[in-house]
C-alpha cells in the first residue's frame, strides 16, 4: 500500500464481529459499494459468544443460512435449576423448557461465534461475487466529518474522511496470556485495556502503509472499546459491578447428572455457575469467581485468572459432584457491568452498532444476538438510502428503534445478573439472599425478551401505528415529512402486530401444494413487501375487490415504478386450493410474467390443508378475516409497517405509507 492512496466508498464498516458481519451481509445482498476492516489478522476460532436466540435464527433463515447453524449447533431444550435443599446439599429443584413452546419454528441453539462468522463470510462472498472481503489487520487512525455537508445527500458527496492504517499480521495478533496451547479470550475481556491505540502507534513506528477513504456513511461495529465511539465523544452510561465471572469451554469429566442440559447452579455460599452444553461434547461453564475481587481501580488482576483457578471455583460450587477436564478449548473472564450509549449516530452519517453501544454480562446469551439485530435494523436502511430509493430521513429511526431495545436489554441483564450472582436465601426470613422462586420467575418472564421476539418498534414513518412519533421518548423526530399521516388498521390483522416481526404459519404454494412457513417468503433482499391476504377469491365480490386493488397498484404513478424492484408482492388466499387457478384467478401483477422465465410460481400461496404437514390455519392465527382478507406491508427486515383493507381506500393508505418512505421515481 502506498502512502498517497485515496478512494471513495459508500459505506465503511469498522469491525468484523457479528455486528460488522451482519452489516456487510446487507451490503452484499443490496449491491452496495462497501468496505469492512478489522484490526485483527484472523477471525475468531474458539470461544466468545455461542447462544443463538430464536429471532436471530429467523433472520439467518431470511438470508438463507439458518440451516447451517441449525445442523451444526447443539440444541438447548431444557433448563434445570440446582440449589441447596433444606439439608444444605445441592439438588435439582426445577426443570423448565429452555424457551416456551410455540414462539417460533426455531428453538435456542448454541454454536461458537467463529462458526457464525464463517456462515456470514461465505454468504457475503457469494452475494458480493467476492467483491466485499473483510480487510484484516487494517484500522482507522483518524476521522474527519465535513459537518457542513452532512445534510447534503447528493450522490457525489462523501463527507466522511478516514485515514486507515495497514498493519502486519504480527502487529495485529493479540497477546495470549497462556501461550499458544489454550485459546484465551482475555484480550477481548473487559478486564484488560484495549490495545487499539498501541496498534496504531506500532503501525506508525514501523511506518506501515496508510490510505485515505472518503465515505458517505460509516458504521462503527468495533466492539465494547469502540474507537469510533471515542472519536465521536459519545459515552456509555452505567456502572460496573464487583461480580467477576470466569468462562471455560471444556470437555467435562463429571458425575453431575445434568451436564448436557442448560443449568443454573446456586451453591450455598461458594457462588453460582451456569452450564451451557455445546457442540462436539464441549460444555461452557460460566463460573462466579468469588475469591477474585476488583482492586482500588475497580479492575480485577488478570494474571490470577487461569483455567485452573476457574475450574477450582467451579468444583466448589458443584460439590458434592466431581468435575474435571482433560481438554480445554478456550477460557476468559469478565466483570459484569451494564452500560448503554448516549447516542447511536452522529448526524445520520456515522452509526454505532453492537457492543459499541451496549455492554452487559454474557450469561443471558444476548450480546451477539442484539448486536447482529442492531445491524439488521440499520443495514437495509443505509442500502436503500445509498441507492436513492428511500428518503434519508428513515435513518433517524435507527436510534429511535434500537436505543430502546438496548435499554431494555440492560434492564433485563441487570435484574438477571443480580439474581444469578446472589447467594440463595436460606429461608423466607433471609432478606439478603435470593429467592429461588424469584429467580425462576425472572427466567420465565425474561424468556420472551431473551428470544428476541418481543421487539416492538414505536410509531415512525416506517411503522404506521397510532400516536405521534414523539412517543419514542428520546426526542428524535421520526415522523414522515409527507403531509398525510397514515395509521394502520390493526383490527384487520389482529395478530400481525404493527412494529413487530411478521409471525410465521404454514401455508401452501398455490401452484405445487408444497407447504412453507410463510415468513420464509420474506427474504432479506432489501425489498419491502405488500402481503396481499386475498381472502375468499372464489367469491365474485372478493374477486372484484382484489382486481380493484391490483389495478390501483399497477396504475399508481408513485408506487407502480417501485413494484417488484423495491416493493415485492406476496399473496395468500383463503379459498380451497383446488378450486382456484393461478393464471385465471389472480391479476398478473401478483405472479408477474417474464419473457425468458415465464410466470412467477412462487408468489401466490393458500391457507389450506397440506398432504403431509397438517394445516397451518394461517388466517385464523394471523387474525385475518377469511372472506375479506386485508393488506399488510412488511419492511425489508420483516417488521410490520402498515395494515390496511383490500380495496380502494386501503390502496390509498398503502400508497400513502410508501410516499412517506420512498423517493418518487422520476
Ligand atoms: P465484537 O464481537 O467485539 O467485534 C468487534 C470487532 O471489531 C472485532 O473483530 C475487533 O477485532 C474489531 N475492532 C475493534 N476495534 C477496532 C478498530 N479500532 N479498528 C478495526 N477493528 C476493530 N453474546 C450472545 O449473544 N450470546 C452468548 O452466548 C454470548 N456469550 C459470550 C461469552 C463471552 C465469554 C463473551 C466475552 C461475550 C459473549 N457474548 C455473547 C457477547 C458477544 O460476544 C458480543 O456481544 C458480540 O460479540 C458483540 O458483537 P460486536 O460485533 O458488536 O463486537
Amino acid at each position: 500500500v502506498t502512502e498517497a492512496l485515496e478512494s471513495n466508498c459508500d459505506v465503511l464498516i469498522i469491525g468484523a464481529g457479528p455486528a460488522g458481519m451482519m452489516m456487510a451481509a446487507w451490503m452484499a445482498r443490496m449491491g452496495i459499494n462497501a468496505r469492512i476492516v478489522d484490526k485483527r489478522s484472523t477471525k475468531i476460532y474458539a470461544g466468545q459468544a455461542d447462544g443463538l436466540q430464536l429471532r436471530s435464527l429467523e433472520i439467518f433463515d431470511s438470508f438463507g443460512f439458518a440451516d447451517r447453524a441449525w445442523k451444526e449447533a447443539n440444541h438447548m431444550i431444557e433448563m434445570c435449576m440446582w440449589n441447596p435443599g433444606e439439608d444444605g446439599v445441592l439438588r435439582r429443584s426445577d426443570r423448565v423448557p429452555d424457551v416456551p413452546a410455540g414462539l417460533s419454528r426455531f428453538t435456542q441453539i448454541v454454536l461458537h461465534q467463529g462458526r457464525i462468522e464463517r456462515f456470514f463470510l461465505d454468504h457475503i462472498k457469494k452475494h458480493s461475487k467476492d467483491r466485499l472481503r473483510v480487510e484484516r489487520a487494517v484500522l482507522p487512525e483518524s476521522l474527519e466529518i465535513d459537518e457542513e455537508r452532512s445534510d447534503d445527500y447528493s450522490a457525489d458527496n462523501y463527507p466522511i474522511k478516514v485515514q486507515l492504517r495497514h498493519l502486519t499480521d504480527e502487529e495485529a495478533a493479540p497477546a495470549q496470556a497462556n501461550g499458544p496451547t489454550v485459546n484465551d479470550g482475555l484480550f477481548r475481556s473487559n478486564l484488560v485495556d484495549d490495545d487499539t491505540d498501541d496498534l496504531i502507534n506500532k503501525g506508525r513506528e514501523n511506518k506501515g502503509g496508510t490510505e485515505t477513504v472518503r465515505a458517505k456513511y460509516m458504521v462503527g461495529c468495533d466492539g465494547a472499546h469502540s474507537w469510533t465511539r471515542r472519536q465521536l465523544g459519545f459515552q456509555l452510561e452505567g456502572e460496573p459491578t464487583d461480580f467477576i465471572w470466569g468462562v471455560l469451554d471444556i470437555v467435562p469429566i463429571t458425575d453431575f447428572p445434568d451436564i448436557r442440559n442448560r443449568c443454573a447452579v446456586h451453591s450455598a455460599s461458594s457462588g453460582s455457575l451456569m452450564v451451557i452444553p455445546r457442540e462436539e461434547k464441549l460444555v461452557r461453564l460460566y463460573i462466579q469467581l468469588t475469591e477474585i475481587k476488583p482492586d482500588a481501580s475497580g479492575r480485577a488482576d488478570r494474571s490470577k485468572i487461569t483455567p485452573e483457578t476457574i475450574i477450582k471455583a467451579a468444583q466448589k460450587i458443584i460439590a458434592p459432584y466431581s468435575l474435571t477436564y482433560e481438554y480445554c478449548d478456550w477460557f476468559t473472564a469478565y466483570q459484569i457491568g451494564q452500560r448503554v450509549g448516549t447516542n447511536f449516530d452522529h448526524k445520520n452519517r456515522v452509526f454505532l452498532t453492537g457492543d459499541a453501544v451496549h455492554t452487559h454480562s454474557p450469561k443471558a446469551g444476548q450480546g451477539m444476538n442484539v448486536s447482529m439485530q442492531d445491524s439488521f435494523n440499520l443495514g437495509w436502511k443505509l442500502g436503500l438510502v445509498v441507492k436513492g430509493i428511500a428518503q434519508p430521513s428513515i435513518l433517524k429511526t435507527y436510534q429511535s428503534e434500537r436505543r430502546r431495545i438496548a435499554q431494555d436489554l440492560i434492564d433485563f441483564d441487570h435484574k438477571f445478573s443480580r439474581l444469578f450472582s446472589g447467594r440463595p436465601a436460606k429461608d423466607v426470613m433471609d432478606e439478603e439472599g435470593v429467592s429461588m422462586e424469584d429467580f425462576k420467575q425472572a427466567f420465565l418472564n425474561g424468556n420472551m425478551f431473551a428470544s428476541g421476539l418481543s421487539v416492538d418498534y414505536g410509531t415512525s414513518m416506517l411503522v404506521a401505528k397510532p400516536g405521534s412519533s414523539a412517543d419514542q421518548g428520546d426526542g428524535t423526530d421520526v415522523s414522515s415529512t409527507h403531509h398525510q399521516k397514515v395509521v394502520g388498521r390493526q383490527e384487520l390483522a389482529t395478530n400481525i402486530k404493527l412494529g413487530m416481526r411478521f409471525p410465521s404459519y404454514k401455508v401452501l404454494n398455490q401452484s405445487d401444494a408444497r407447504p412453507w412457513e410463510f415468513q420464509e417468503k420474506l427474504r432479506s433482499d432489501g425489498r419491502f413487501r405488500i402481503v396481499v391476504f386475498a381472502g375468499n377469491v372464489v367469491s365474485p365480490q372478493q374477486q372484484a375487490r382484489l382486481k380493484v386493488f391490483c389495478q390501483h397498484l399497477t396504475s399508481s404513478g408513485f408506487l407502480a415504478p417501485h413494484i417488484h424492484k423495491s416493493v415485492a408482492l406476496l399473496t395468500c388466499h383463503a379459498a380451497k386450493r383446488t378450486e382456484v387457478e393461478l393464471l385465471r384467478d389472480f391479476p398478473d401483477v401478483l405472479h408477474p410474467f417474464d419473457s425468458k422465465m415465464g410466470w412467477d410460481y412462487d408468489s401466490v400461496f393458500v391457507d389450506d390443508v397440506s398432504y403431509h404437514e397438517g394445516f397451518g390455519d394461517a388466517y385464523k392465527n394471523y387474525g385475518v378475516d377469511k372472506e375479506n382478507g386485508c393488506v399488510v406491508v412488511t419492511r425489508p427486515d420483516q417488521y410490520v409497517g402498515h395494515v390496511d383493507s383490500l380495496d380502494e381506500e386501503g390502496f390509498v393508505g398503502v400508497e400513502s405509507y410508501f410516499r412517506g418512505v420512498l423517493v418518487p421515481v422520476s
